[in-house]
């Protein structure tokens, strides 16, 4: 089949690649409909690797996708050729200790789309487990479904952070996991997110998508704006969503006393990870790795309307053009957040 191809470091191309797919009992087959281009792909395209993953030989690229189902197994009951699905993707081994006890995501077994050396899904069609592909009630759209991956990363974040309802959050960074975290916090019951950045349209875009006070940290204090807004009190979470070194190491500062800070962005650096700043607040201090068990929670909510991610969606490429959006990718415009790309219509 054609699928868009991490030959290796700095080569994509779109052409035929011999794929196995080899239909279970508890298997669906998919037929692609939108994938989102992740950071993650961004990165194994110009860089060839991420930490401990390297790509040494061809991978298919996109992990963000949502699609309709073709064909299922024997013993799948929840659903019907014709759906439209989103789907996780990471594959965890069903028995392993990580999996038994819940925490499915961090099974070190995981098989991750588009990590190396497990295939993405920037293809036509693609057999995963039923068990990981959820149906989308018609109120989701195939381009939000394939948002539901992101998201969940938010939901995961906003979910560790076990918000109460009028918290206020502070959220570091204004890229796509910053926007679906203030995003998720706010469906989560914040009464407001702080959101904090160097780039002013990105600000501007985060402003418009319900109660968030934009700070571009470039010119304003960050501490200032806490304090107005909470007496001098303190930020009861913050998201350390931006991965900037000189952000994480300041998280402990807006929080307020026995408040929560959740690191999201992976800094690509060690932090100076103040202790002694964090236990005089008595912080509790979350990290979060992927996802589990929020997929059907972050498609409830976009079924409801109360968290609308389709201001994120700026930027849509048709499958023939998935070099070039990985290319607009690269050098993405700060007024875009999320490129898509449609597999097939
Ligand atoms: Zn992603």
């Amino acid at each position: 089949m054609e699928a868009l191809v991490l030959e290796k470091k700095e080569l994509l191309a779109l052409r035929e690649i011999e794929l196995a797919e080899t239909m279970g009992p508890h298997d669906v087959r998919i037929a692609l409909r939108t994938v989102g281009i992740c950071g993650s792909d961004v990165h194994y395209y110009t860089h060839g690797a991420i930490g401990q993953f390297v790509v040494r030989e061809p991978m298919v690229l996109g992990h963000e996708a949502s699609g309709v189902v073709l064909e299922v197994g024997d013993a799948v009951r929840h659903l019907a050729v014709g759906d439209r699905v989103c789907m996780e993707p990471g594959i965890p081994d069903p028995n392993s200790k990580a999996t038994l006890q819940g925490m499915y995501n961090l099974d070190p077994a995981v098989r991750f789309w588009a990590t190396p050396p497990i295939h993405g899904v920037l293809r036509p069609s693609v057999v995963h487990p039923a068990a990981f592909t959820f149906k989308l009630p018609d109120t989701v759209s195939l381009a939000e479904g394939a948002m539901v991956e992101p998201v969940a990363v938010g939901m995961h974040a906003a979910t560790k952070a076990k918000i109460k309802p009028g918290d206020l959050a502070v959220v570091m960074g204004a890229g796509p996991i910053g926007m679906v975290t203030a995003l998720a916090a706010l469906a989560g019951g914040c009464s407001r997110v702080v959101m904090t950045d160097i780039q002013q349209p990105k600000l501007d875009l985060a402003a418009t998508l319900g109660p968030i006070t934009p700070v571009n940290v470039a010119h304003q204090n960050l501490q200032e704006v806490i304090n107005q807004l909470t007496d001098g009190w303190g930020a009861n979470v913050v998201f350390e969503c931006s991965g900037s070194e000189k952000a994480a190491a300041a998280v402990f500062s807006p929080l307020c006393p026995g408040g929560t800070v959740v690191y999201v962005g992976i800094p690509l650096k060690p932090i100076a990870y103040e202790v002694a700043a964090a236990m005089v607040k008595e912080a509790r201090v979350e990290h979060v790795f992927r996802y589990a068990h929020v997929y059907p929670r972050a498609i409830a909510l976009m079924a409801s309307g109360k968290l609308n991610v389709k201001p994120l969606i700026t930027d849509t490429f048709p499958f023939a053009q998935s070099v070039e959006a990985f290319n607009f990718a690269v050098q993405m415009p700060p007024t875009s957040v999320k490129a898509q790309i449609v597999v097939a219509a």
